[in-house]
């Protein structure tokens, strides 16, 4: 049975590397992450601002209406400005 020693050795091994990737990324927190908070697109590229929470709003009601996602507005850590996303 010594295959099988081997074989659960490298699954136990993976779990560990994924558990241990998992938990660094979850650890990494900067205002240019990319998540429904952030600066820029998931393509990197800077995400339209708006100057009012209330302008922000507008748009993310009007793209909430039109798509099946609901969007949210936030005010950006980066810029200052205003921003929607996925929430
Ligand atoms: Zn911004």
């Amino acid at each position: 049975m010594l295959v099988a020693g081997i074989v659960l050795g490298l699954i136990a091994l993976a779990i560990y590397a994924l558990a241990r990737t998992s938990t660094v990324t979850r650890g990494t927190g900067t205002s240019l992450r990319r998540t429904a908070s952030s600066h820029v697109n998931v393509n990197g590229s800077p995400k339209r601002a708006y100057p009012t929470m209330e302008a922000a709003r507008e748009v993310a009601r009007q793209q909430s209406a039109s798509t099946s996602q609901t969007m949210s507005a936030y005010k950006c850590g980066t810029c200052k400005n205003f921003h929607i996303g996925h929430s």
